[in-house]
């Protein structure tokens, strides 16, 4: 098993700072991969990145809510969706997102869709050769 990052991540970066075996990374090109991914085959599960994430998108593999409840106003971020978020990440760095879209208060979301999403990153995407 390994920690998954999902739709609710929006690029901030504080996970791969803290995580002791440098499983994080970001997505390229981001119209493509917009998140953060974990390498599931190096993740040690010492659960380090899910407190750091500001926006508490990272969860256990089967921990990933299928019924998220949103507080509104949080954004999802996956492909597909065209409003735009920015802001700073963790390094103070200007960063904006254009696949988000605003959430409604008591909207709910599946973020298990996102799962599968992140092995296809390292198994057919760019993995770390970005
Ligand atoms: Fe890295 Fe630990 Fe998070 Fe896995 S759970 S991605 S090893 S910080």
């Amino acid at each position: 098993m390994a920690h998954k990052i999902t739709g609710l991540c929006l690029r901030d970066g504080s996970c791969i700072e803290v995580c002791p075996v440098d499983c994080i990374v970001g997505g390229h090109p981001e119209n493509e991969w917009p998140r953060m991914y974990i390498d599931p085959d190096t993740c040690i599960d010492c659960g380090a990145c899910v407190p750091e994430c500001p926006y508490e998108a990272i969860f256990m593999e089967d921990e990933v809510p299928d019924e998220y409840v949103a507080v509104g106003g949080e954004y999802i971020n996956r492909i597909g969706f065209n409003e735009t978020f920015e802001t700073e990440n963790v390094q103070g760095e200007v960063i904006k997102i254009n696949s988000v879209r605003k959430l409604d208060v008591g909207e709910i979301v599946d973020l298990t869709e996102d799962v599968e999403d992140n092995a296809a990153f390292f198994e057919t995407g760019p993995g770390y050769d970005a």
